[in-house]
């Protein structure tokens, strides 16, 4: 029986580092280059932008998500909670510590399903963050349910064609390598008859129809893209797991990731409490600070008292996969799911509403962080899909029992008592007739 919620020295000394490189040295990348996260470096970015990566390298802190046999610190998921709170402050931080979504997804199941031969062409350059890549399953007509999925691959002697559509391909306009979801079996349900594909971009046949973006974000962003996949020939080995199994690779993938979008959005709702109180103290109306009115200190406590459960229900989460593995947490990751954007969209609108006009102009990115939030309450799963997944699981524990009468209901539990006490005591319940009697010396 072990509870314990202090981070060892050495570890502490390195989240002090990392909050001090990313004030001081990545933030000023979001002004700088905004909206180039996810483009390919060019030599002005590259000039800046490698240098703090091996900076990163050098204080062994790079792809922290990720074992050391593929190259990461093997830090567990407590320390990359501890981490990716402070890099969810920014939009560079992700990258420039190697940890951007879906690139740590993809990167997760090449891992765990790839064959050595997929895992040296596509994982090795995408954990030295040479590469992007994209993860390409929702079509156009629905996203929530794969049963409405039409994308096909077909087998061909040594090859696989596939031929579809895909929708919210995120990054697919500068992704090196596409994974495809694609059903290989339309004969038996979609979760046995979908299978997953490792396809570069560049292969004929793959076309990309139009690139969408989420409101206000850049132009210049690559997006989520249409895809068209158009007879793309692909050999045999560029199936990912086994064929039929896409579904299971999807799911490992998707579990971890929500789980990494959880622990950056509280950093997201840090950021925007820091920025409230700060306001609050700073500006002053009809004779008094914000700090001063009590609706804005609502504001502020209610934050607070939103973001510190939440903080803490991910780090359990976290310490579940460290002690017992990912599977234990899924209750957990399922419920951080649904939180996270509720808490990000709270959070944030009211450090909107104290800054007042300001809150919605481009020259804060506060707006940017409320898109977050709306974005987390769709991508991996709108949350209602997940609330229902939630209570199926939740409710698995239940057995049923008298339709009439609840095991609470109070027949029921005298009853009960009756049996267990009732040749002890005079009557059930036994309580002593009239008022207790007044303590002496009253
Ligand atoms: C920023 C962002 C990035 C994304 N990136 C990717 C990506 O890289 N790759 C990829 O393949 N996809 C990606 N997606 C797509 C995402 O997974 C889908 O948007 C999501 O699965 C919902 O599908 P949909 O948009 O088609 O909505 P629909 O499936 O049409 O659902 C619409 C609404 O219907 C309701 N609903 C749906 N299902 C249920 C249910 N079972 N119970 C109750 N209500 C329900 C919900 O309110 C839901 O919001 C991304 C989405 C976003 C917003």
């Amino acid at each position: 029986m072990a509870w314990d919620f202090s981070t060892d020295a050495e570890f502490e000394a390195k989240l002090a580092w990392v909050r001090a490189f990313v004030r001081d040295e990545v933030a000023p990348l979001d002004v700088l280059f905004p909206g180039c996260e996810y483009l390919p470096l060019d030599d002005e970015r590259r000039k800046i932008v490698d240098p703090l990566k091996q900076r990163v390298r050098d204080e062994g802190l790079w792809a922290p998500h990720l074992g050391p046999e593929l190259g990461g610190q093997g830090f567990g998921a407590v320390k990359l909670t501890l981490l990716n709170e402070i890099l969810g402050r920014t939009d560079w931080g992700p990258i420039v510590f190697g940890t951007q979504a879906p690139d740590t997804g993809n990167a997760e199941i090449i891992a765990r399903f790839g064959t050595p031969e997929q895992k040296e062409r596509y994982l090795a350059p995408l954990l030295a963050g040479e590469i992007f890549s994209c993860f390409s399953m929702t079509e156009p007509q629905g996203g929530a349910d794969p049963r409405v999925f039409t994308t096909r691959a077909r087998r061909e002697g040594d090859e696989w064609v596939i031929d579809g559509r895909k929708y919210w391909s995120s990054n697919a306009a500068v992704a090196s390598f596409l994974i495809i979801v694609a059903i290989t079996n339309p004969d038996v349900p979609v979760h046995h008859g979908a299978s997953t594909f490792l396809v570069p971009r560049d292969t004929p046949g793959v076309v990309i129809e139009d690139s969408h973006h989420v409101y206000g974000a850049h132009r210049h962003e690559p997006g989520h893209s249409l895809v068209r996949y158009e007879g793309v020939r692909v050999p045999a080995d560029a199936l990912l797991g086994q064929e039929g199994r896409g579904f299971e690779v999807a799911q490992s993938r998707l579990a971890g990731g929500r789980l990494h979008h959880a622990m950056r959005a509280i950093g997201v709702a840090q950021r925007a409490i820091d920025m409230m109180g700060q306001r609050a103290r700073s500006r002053f109306t009809q004779g008094s600070s914000l700090a001063d009115k009590q609706f804005v200190q609502g504001f502020v406590a209610d934050s607070y008292t939103e973001l510190m459960p939440f903080r803490l229900a991910v780090l359990h989460a976290a310490w579940l996969i460290d002690t017992q593995g990912e599977h234990a947490a899924r209750t957990e990751i399922a419920a951080l799911k649904v939180l996270t954007p509720k808490v990000i969209q709270s959070i944030v609108l009211r450090a909107i509403q104290v800054h007042g006009g300001l809150g919605i102009t481009e020259q804060l990115p506060l707006v940017d962080m409320f898109t977050t939030g709306l974005a987390l309450g769709l991508a991996d799963g709108p949350t209602e899909a997940h609330k229902v997944n939630l209570a199926r699981q939740l409710l698995r524990h239940y057995e049923a029992d008298d339709p009439a009468w609840p095991e609470e209901f109070l027949g029921r539990r005298l009853a009960a008592v009756r049996e267990k006490y009732g040749d002890r005591v005079a009557t059930v319940p036994s309580v002593p007739a009239g008022p207790p009697a007044a303590p002496s010396g009253v």
